[in-house]
């Protein structure tokens, strides 16, 4: 079924200034060179092949986001030229819409890195399916994680509809339909929380584009869970 949703698209989205900055990190990559007056700017000319080393590179960059090391990297002026002649990013994140849970600064990552897919309860329509297809068949990212996320309000509203009766107005109504089968009556918020990366998953597994690269080895699905305290936990 097709929902009607707002479909959240951005290639990119970093909040400077929400990014802590620090001088005493090292370089994880390649190329790392100062480029700006302020030294705690970092570019770095990425080539990341393969789903393996672009999760690595999520990891580390949660690592250092959740020790309060991340790095001001790819927002130079160098990187928008790099990026002026088109796109190479290494990730699709599927995730929620929610303020707390941005990919871009919970993977500290920069321009070009993450192909950011967004909806609230991190569910895919139509619109995000064709996203994502566009990330992996055209962009050539090799990697989708879908993340969703400690205390989710849209899971807690089909959590609370499903087992207490809780309505819902408007278009939200669509959301929680959709995460509605996730929901167990004898399970907790979390356990539906899971569910749900799961069954989004599992539906972007089967989008036929999408699965024609994953049966040939080119993409690989992974799933997330982001805690609240910062730490991403991949399955
Ligand atoms: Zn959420």
């Amino acid at each position: 079924m097709k929902l009607k949703l707002l479909t959240l698209v951005t290639v990119v989205g970093l909040s400077l200034n929400l990014v802590a900055c620090s001088n005493d990190v090292t370089a994880s990559n390649t190329n790392e060179q100062n480029t700006s007056k302020n030294s705690s700017y970092k570019t770095e000319n990425l080539e990341i092949k393969g789903a393996d080393k672009a999760l690595q590179r999520l990891k580390d960059g949660n690592d250092r986001f959740v020790n309060d090391k991340s790095e001001l990297i790819n927002v130079t002026k160098e990187r928008r030229d790099q990026l002026k002649d088109g796109q190479n990013p290494y990730a699709v994140v599927v995730s929620c819409s929610d303020s707390r849970v941005t990919p871009n600064i919970v993977f500290n990552a920069g321009l070009g890195e993450i192909f950011d897919i967004r909806l609230a309860g991190n569910v895919v329509d139509d619109d995000a399916l064709g996203s994502i297809e566009y990330g992996v068949a055209h962009a050539n990212a090799p990697l989708i994680v879908v993340m969703g996320h400690e205390s989710c309000g849209a899971v807690t509203a089909a959590y609370n509809k499903y087992t207490k009766g809780t309505e819902v107005e408007g278009n939200i109504e669509e959301i929680v339909e959709e995460i509605e089968p996730s929901i167990g009556k004898d399970k907790t918020l979390d356990d539906a929380i899971r569910t749900n990366v799961t069954n989004v998953a599992n539906e972007i597994k089967n989008d036929p584009i999408t699965k024609k690269l994953i049966d040939s080895g080119k993409v690989k699905v992974v799933e997330a869970y982001y805690s609240l305290d910062g730490k991403v936990q991949f399955k």
